[in-house]
């Protein structure tokens, strides 16, 4: 069976774009109904030749932002549980929030391995902010920007020890 990469993250830090980025065309909803399971999409994703199974924990837009953060953790340990690795996506414009804060607490815990990714670091704008990312305590963090396609060299150098 192929090694499994979860991809978690506050909404909107661009883990859809990420997922969309890494797995092509291979595609698999799991499920449209509503609830728990349309969260999630999972699919096969190829970096420089290394293989993987990916998951996107994503579907929060319809949801009652009151109920998110219970959601949005029991989403994201029941990903973190079964995969190899986390990827951890944060803005690195906007630097680590309170409640990216509150995921890192979750993953330290946690006993899977995590790579804390600051994307939308494009250009130069973006880097400083992927720094802030040292007080998490995962780690290095790795600078990208799924939407143009950058840092994607410095995110494999990161995940193949790992996998
Ligand atoms: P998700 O909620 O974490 O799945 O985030 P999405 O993938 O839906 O992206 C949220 C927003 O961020 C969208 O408007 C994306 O176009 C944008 N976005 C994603 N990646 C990047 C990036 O690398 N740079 C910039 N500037 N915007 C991005
Ligand atoms: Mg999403």
């Amino acid at each position: 069976p192929l090694p499994t990469v979860a991809i978690v993250g506050r909404p909107n830090v661009g883990k859809s774009t990420l997922f969309n980025r890494l797995v092509g065309k291979k595609l698999a909803l799991v499920d449209d109904r509503p609830g728990v399971t349309r969260d999630r999409r999972e699919g096969e994703a190829e970096l420089f030749g290394l293989e993987f199974r990916i998951i996107d924990t994503a579907g929060y837009e319809d949801e009652d932002p009151q109920t998110l953060p219970g959601r949005m953790r029991k989403q994201t340990e029941a990903a973190v549980r079964e995969a190899d690795v986390a990827l951890f996506l944060f803005d690195s414009r906007e630097g680590i929030t309170s409640l990216d804060e509150e995921i890192g607490r979750w993953l330290r815990v946690s006993k899977t391995p995590v790579v804390v990714v600051g994307n939308k670091a494009e250009a130069r704008s973006g880097q400083a902010g992927v720094l802030d990312a040292y007080r998490l305590g995962l780690g290095d963090p790795v600078a990208i920007s799924a939407e143009h396609g950058e840092g994607i060299a410095g995110l494999f150098e990161a995940l193949l020890p790992l996998l």
